[in-house]
């Protein structure tokens, strides 16, 4: 994707040099480089119904931390604002306005943990979505994570992750997440996942449609999107798949555990939202007989 040069968005909260414990250590013990830490998952607070976070959760068990002060890692946050930018300008146009007003997430940028309306995250739970302050969280060190982890390489990967969080932002724009909220305090959690999977693919939905916009546009004169972009992410959508996950943890899969949805219907709901770039198409609860969900 081209980025260098493009518009910014101003909706970033940079986090990364005043709050991160892990970074902060490493800048104070001038030590500078890569800081190979062990840090614990945890979330404090009723995070599982209130966040949306990126993959199902089979987390690593070491993570890297990124130098925050690396040419590389200027580069991935540039990269990160200008894509939010192009979300702001995707959404502002594709948001309904029979739904009211739209109102722009922001994307909090950390390094190690982070505080959130939702509790305090480190960075191995992955990128999330905070629906209580409308914030998107992200470690840009999960770029590397999806690369050698999960075998999903190329820039527009991370764009993909980005575009899917902004989707958890639009879904709670719509009501959408307010009303999951309501079922899954009525239903059992076997059957509460069969909704969460909705959400997740519809969100996948969301970052196809945003990237049939951009597939559209141009920066000084040149396509945005370079080849094999809507590849990378549809071998992200394919490398995070819950199927996929749970196979290389453990050796096989449980469908009713299943939140994210498998690697076949990621990259189907993905390619779905490429093909059609609208709303009307993205509605996954329909598609999966939940009538219950308006959209
Ligand atoms: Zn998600």
């Amino acid at each position: 994707m081209i980025f260098k040069g493009g518009k910014k968005s101003t909706n970033i909260e940079d986090r990364t040099s005043s709050g991160g414990g892990m970074t902060k250590l490493a800048a104070g013990g001038g030590i500078g480089a890569i800081l190979i830490a062990l840090i614990s998952f945890f979330f404090t607070g009723n995070l599982g119904s209130l966040v949306d976070v990126f993959t199902s959760g089979i987390q690593p068990a070491s993570y890297e931390t990124v130098n925050v002060d690396s040419q590389e890692y200027n580069e991935q946050k540039e990269f990160a604002a200008v894509v939010f930018a192009h979300l702001e300008d995707y959404w502002n146009e594709a948001y309904p306005a029979s739904k009211g007003k739209y109102t722009e997430p922001q994307l909090v940028l950390f390094s190690g943990s982070v505080n959130s309306a939702c509790g305090t995250a480190t960075a191995q739970v992955g990128p999330f979505y905070c629906p209580g302050d409308q914030k998107v969280y992200l470690d840009l060190s999960f770029g590397d994570e999806l690369a050698q982890r999960y075998g999903a390489k190329g820039d527009y990967a991370m764009a993909y992750v980005l575009a899917h969080e902004v989707g958890h932002h639009i879904q709670q724009q719509l009501g959408i997440t307010d009303q999951l909220n309501y079922v899954r305090q009525r239903v059992s959690e076997k059957d509460y996942n069969k909704y969460s999977v909705q959400l997740e693919l519809q969100a996948d939905y969301f970052a196809g449609a945003f990237t049939k916009y951009l597939s559209g546009k141009t920066f000084e004169g040149q396509p945005i999107l370079e080849m094999g972009d809507v590849e990378e992410a549809i071998e992200a959508a394919h490398a995070i798949g819950d199927d996929t996950l749970q196979k290389q943890a453990q050796g096989y899969a449980v469908p009713d555990s299943f939140t994210h949805g498998t690697s076949a219907q990621r990259m189907e709901w993905f390619k779905r939202g490429y093909t059609y770039g609208d709303l009307e198409n993205g509605n996954t609860f329909k598609a999966a007989g939940f009538t219950n969900i308006k959209y």
